[in-house]
């Protein structure tokens, strides 16, 4: 079967093309050894079946991340019968520098010229002829996205991959032509494969080529050494990647023709919203309607503003999941506002999982074994982790929409500025927004950092940027702190304590570490896209799968494992338990609760409750919520003060993340690092729930000290950040 693989910059639209020319045909898994995602695929179009590959995105073909490896290895070993390279149109001379690169090995190359769509509603043109004679290579035009010209880039594809085509460098006329043409014919006499990308790498001082030519290295070396030195100061590398930008753009200015001089709609949106000043306030407002929008009890406000109550049974029912009924019994006849969206799906959610309780305890014989434990164990806990699965899937589905249409790649340069003075770079911003979705692919993520201390420093903040499994805590405790209507407000303000924990724990941490520069941050600005429906469903159906394959394995052994401990004493050949206090879990959690004394959450008659379910945290997040509801911690029963709830928030948030994100730390992390990130979660989310129990519990008893003592610990961060990044400027 012909393969032709799919290489080119990340977001050049490589995946969206993958999708639209294999279909369903598609299976995706992991390159061996590494994490980077392999998608393999058939077009079936032509007459002969073609095996499409989905190489993952680079801007280089040197060795550095494991994207460029994989990459790399492939077209170079692989003998792939085609490269198709895919370049953004929109952002031609910078993904036109992988392409100079691309050309330099010895196999046939197309290059598809992508979102041309975009390029028309610029208003700008690009003249393929003039293309095609400046690389020697065929270009197609092409819209991934609205499925233009994919026929005819197959079609041309495949004439190419019957052909040969030996390689060609743009920088043979170029000042390092002559010592590029040296090495290659060294290179030549050997058998290798692609002699004049091995060359001009070589040339580059790439160290896998050094290592592996070093004969031919000394050479080269020798030449260069009787060299007059230029502005490089003899950094070969730099050299030959301002020799191939100065190509593009010297043969670039014929092939592109903007008709209109204006701003493109994509230039203006960002005036808005990398604004100097508003853009912080703009992405925190955007944040805030994700939140409103799928915490909120009160949608419109028209509770809060108005005094508006709904009281009609049907409204209520609807909103609610048929609650009608059992409102009336509590003695609640009316509804105060219209859900949101993610309170309304909850609700329903809940109906669906109350009524299966219902089916099963209609049939189930009382008081056996089994009966408790498919009842109180199994469904129990699945109605406590479900009914949070539709909020879950909507904040994921939210925070997808923000980076298909490239306002989070704007988010990490609007933050880079800020980040630098915490002692990271805008880079770490894409693993930290991973973590508020699951730390373990955020800490996979930290991968793309070359730096080791960035790289620790990240994972150790990542679990603050709460994670899904997290929210079902904050939302059950949001019912409780703040009466129902401003549950949003306390979610929002549980991921601001952990985004402010994280700066000052990075301001921290940097303050101790000498002489650190922040590498800098390059990246590209895509263009803003509609986001593409398909890809926001798979991305969700991704998320349900791993969800759903979590709660049917490990979490599903945890709620068996908390039953068994909850309903059993030491004596298990007794039976079941008829008190709980008398079970295993209360042994053993009221021990452990004089912990948690100071902390607000291990005192009274339910503290071991609190203590036992920070523990099977950490087996998964979902379990604290799932074990609550086992021992009989639901929204009416929780009885702590507003700051011991805060304070239990945020243990759960700062201490160790669960066992799948500890391992993955471990991977990710140095030696000597993972240790202390291990110390530093299970010491800072002492230290912070301690804080923030103490500070709350001052200010509702004595509010002006409390407000004081607040005052004077805000007051101290802003000025230990002043401090930190002053220093900073100091030393540039
Ligand atoms: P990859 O990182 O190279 O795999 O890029 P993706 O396939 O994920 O695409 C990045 C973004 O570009 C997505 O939001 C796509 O919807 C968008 N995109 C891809 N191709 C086109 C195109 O031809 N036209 C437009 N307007 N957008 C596109
Ligand atoms: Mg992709």
């Amino acid at each position: 079967m012909i393969r032709i693989c799919l290489a080119g910059n990340p977001n050049c639209g490589k995946t969206t093309l993958f999708n639209s020319l294999t279909g369903s045909s598609a299976h995706v898994g992991n390159w061996p050894g590494v994490t980077v995602e392999k998608r393999e695929g058939t077009y079936k179009k032509l007459e002969e079946k073609i095996d499409i590959i989905d190489l993952p995105g680079i801007y280089s073909m040197s060795p550095y991340t494991p994207e460029e490896v994989v990459s790399r290895n492939y077209i170079l070993d692989e003998n792939p019968d085609c490269v198709i390279n895919i370049v953004d149109a929109t952002n031609l001379e910078r993904n036109l520098y992988l392409t100079t690169q691309l050309l330099e090995i010895d196999v046939p190359v197309v290059v598809a010229l992508n979102m041309i769509d975009l390029l028309k509603k610029n208003k700008e043109t690009i003249d393929l002829k003039s293309l095609e004679k400046m690389l020697g290579v065929k270009v197609v035009e092409i819209s991934a996205l609205k499925e233009e010209g994919l026929d005819n880039l197959m079609k041309i594809a495949y004439q190419e991959s019957k052909n040969t085509r030996k390689g060609f460098t743009v920088l043979e006329k170029s000042e390092v032509g002559s010592l590029v043409l040296k090495a290659f014919n060294e290179l030549k006499k050997t058998d290798i494969k692609s002699p004049l990308f091995h060359a001009v790498k070589l040339v580059e001082n790439d160290e896998i080529e050094v290592h592996d030519h070093i004969e031919v290295h000394e050479l080269i070396e020798n030449i260069k050494n009787n060299l007059p030195k230029d502005d490089f100061e003899g950094d070969y590398e730099a050299i030959i990647a301002n020799e191939r930008y100065e190509y593009i753009s010297r043969n670039f200015k014929h092939t592109f023709v903007r008709f209109d001089e204006g701003l493109t709609i994509s230039d203006k949106i960002d005036k808005v919203l990398t604004h100097k000043i508003f853009a912080i306030p703009i992405f925190l407002l955007i944040m805030f309607i994700l939140f409103h929008l799928t915490f909120s009890e009160d949608l419109l406000g028209l509770n809060a503003i108005f005094n508006l109550e709904i009281s009609q049974e049907w409204l209520i029912n609807l909103f609610t999941g048929m609650k009608y009924e059992k409102m009336i019994e509590e003695g609640i006849a009316t509804l105060s506002g219209i859900p949101s969206p993610g309170v309304f799906l909850q609700n329903w959610m809940g109906f669906v999982t109350g009524s299966l309780i219902d089916i099963f305890s209609s049939f189930m014989p009382e008081g056996t074994v089994i009966t408790s434990l498919i009842i109180d164990g199994i469904l129990t806990g699945i109605d406590a982790i479900f009914s949070f699965i539709p909020q879950v899937l909507l904040l994921y589905l939210f925070v997808s929409i923000l980076e298909d249409s490239g306002y989070m790649a704007r988010v990490a340069f609007i933050m880079d500025r800020a980040f630098r003075r915490f002692g990271l770079s805008g880079k770490a911003f894409i693993p930290l927004l991973m973590g508020f979705g699951c730390s373990v692919p955020a800490m996979l993520a930290t991968k793309t950092l070359e730096d080791e201390r960035e790289r620790d420093v990240t994972i150790r903040v990542t679990p603050f940027f709460s994670c899904g499994a997290k929210a079902p805590i904050w939302t059950l405790l949001a019912a409780v702190v703040m009466g129902k209507f401003l549950g949003d407000i306390f979610v929002f303000s549980i991921y601001v304590l952990g985004i402010v924990v994280a700066i000052v724990a990075a301001i921290i941490m940097k303050a101790f570490s000498k002489n650190y520069e922040v590498p800098p941050f390059i990246m590209e600005l895509p263009q803003y896209h509609a986001p593409q429906f398909k890809n926001l469903m798979a991305h969700l159906w991704e998320k349900l799968k791993h969800f759903l394959y979590k709660a049917s394995t490990i979490i599903m052994a945890a709620i068996v494992a908390i039953w068994l401990l909850s309903n059993f004493s030491f004596k298990f050949w007794e039976g079941m338990v008829d008190d709980i206090e008398l079970s295993i879990l209360a042994k053993i959690a009221k021990i452990v609760r004089y912990i948690f004394y100071p902390l607000g959450f291990g005192m009274g008659s339910d503290g071991w409750k609190y203590t036992a379910a920070t523990f099977t945290g950490l087996i998964a997040k979902e379990d604290v919520v799932g074990t609550m509801a086992q021992l009989g911690l639901i929204e009416g029963t929780i009885n702590l003060s507003n700051a011991a709830i805060y304070s239990f928030a945020a243990y759960n948030l700062f201490t160790l993340p669960c066992f799948a994100a500890v391992s993955t730390a471990k991977s990710e992390s140095s030696k000597k690092g993972f240790i202390k990130t291990l110390i530093w979660w299970i010491s800072l989310s002492y230290i912070v729930s301690l804080i923030i129990y103490w500070l709350f519990t001052l200010i509702e008893t004595i509010l002006w000290l409390g407000i004081l003592v607040l005052s004077i610990l805000i007051i101290s961060v802003i000025v230990l950040g002043v401090f930190v990044s002053s220093k900073r400027r100091l030393k540039a």
